[in-house]
């Protein structure tokens, strides 16, 4: 935490004025505000930073730490341990925003609930079951509202009054004796949570808390096309929202098992066969996997090494397009391991009846030499 450059964060000079600091920061929470940036983690995780930026560099002690010692709490070991994350932890950056904003845009945010977190998970598939598709089932763990109560705790969703503390506000305004003097912040009613309501009767389902831990089971169609390290997001899949925010997601990563043979390059799928020389020269046909079964390919006579043969529409089909791409075969000599004394004779007799002027690369290749030295 304390490595971050709080000043680039906030877009300002090391020198800039407290306005200038000000200014930058509503800027930026505005932009990156949660209300205006549904389900974005990125602009969330912007908003965590530009606040944590501006929690420092609006306090002249903490700032004049921050420059001198690169943290917000002076010299590291001085404070008995209080760094910055320990001594703020408890900062609440919606407190800042009720302040800053006078309660009406983003003044909300601590009472209007909030997403509920993302499930990670990694599904393994085989090649084909990528190449192809397939149907999936697997369970997870997740928090799901109670649906005896709808969410709200309360025995069948009714037994509740309004809270007398913030007479159902879900907010107080509060006067705080801090380090840096008295503070007037806004912040959740600790009486309801939040909620602006009263459990009379809590639902004897979810022991009044309104949510349960369930392992829930997940039929997933997984696209034909989808590749290793790809990940599908399963929308509203994930742990529910608290007090009516959106449902997390569930954010699946897929980790393909390689095919003995063949590999993806993208929707194309690739090999390299090496064949002994002759079939390059005399023609031959060879056995070769597809995705799914075999085929058998026929090389043409006097092919050259490294020569593709390309299978149109025999690689992947594309991800949500009807579009396949190719299977592409390197054909690449092989010379043999060994030669036997007659093996050698035959040989050294073809070398002695064709010449070199039947290989064109070969030749033009000597003269690229021969008239290097010129
Ligand atoms: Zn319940
Ligand atoms: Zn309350």
């Amino acid at each position: 935490m304390a490595n971050k450059d709080y000043y680039e964060i906030l877009g300002v000079e090391r020198n800039a004025t407290s306005d200038e600091i000000k200014s930058a920061y509503r800027k930026l929470a505005k932009k990156y505000h949660p209300d205006l940036n549904p389900n974005n983690a990125e602009a969330a995780e912007k908003f965590k930073e530009v606040n944590e930026a501006y929690e420092v560099l609006s306090d002249n002690t903490k700032r004049s730490n921050y420059d001198q010692f690169g943290n917000a709490s002076g010299p590291q070991g001085f404070g008995g341990g209080a760094g910055f994350g320990d001594g703020f932890g408890g900062f609440d950056f919606g407190d800042i925003m009720s302040n800053f904003f006078g309660g009406g845009f983003g003044g909300n945010t601590a009472s209007r609930g909030y997403r509920g977190e993302d499930i990670a998970v990694t599904l393994n598939l085989s090649f084909e079951e990528a190449v192809f598709g397939c149907k999936k089932t697997f369970n997870i763990n997740r928090v799901e509202n109670c649906s005896h109560c709808k969410g709200t705790g309360a025995k069948d969703g009714t037994a509740y009054t309004t809270c007398p503390e913030c007479n159902g506000q879900g907010q107080v305004r509060y006067t705080e004796s801090t380090i840096f003097g008295r503070l007037t912040r806004t912040g959740i009613c600790k009486s309801c949570n939040g909620t602006g309501k009263k459990i009379k009767t809590k639902c004897e389902h979810c022991n009044g808390n309104g949510y349960k831990k369930v392992t829930a089971t997940i039929n997933l169609d997984v696209p034909a096309g989808i590749d290793d390290g790809q990940t599908i997001t399963m929308r509203g899949n994930g742990n529910a929202g608290v007090r009516g925010g959106a449902n997390g997601d569930l954010q699946i990563s897929v980790k393909v098992a390689p095919h003995k043979i063949l590999t993806r390059d993208g929707y194309d799928l690739v090999m390299r066969l090496y064949v002994p020389f002759y079939t390059l020269l005399l023609g031959g046909k060879v056995e070769i996997p597809l995705a799914r079964g075999k085929t058998t390919i026929d090389i043409p006579e006097n092919t050259q090494s490294n020569t593709t043969v390309k299978l149109k529409g025999k690689g992947v089909k594309y991800l949500n397009r009807d579009t396949y791409g190719n299977l592409i075969v390197t054909l690449i000599s092989e010379a043999p391991k060994s030669l036997t004394r007659s093996d050698k004779d035959l040989l050294k007799k073809l070398r002695d009846t064709m010449g070199e002027n039947n290989f064109a690369r070969y030749k033009s290749y000597k003269k690229d030499m021969s008239n290097l030295d010129k």
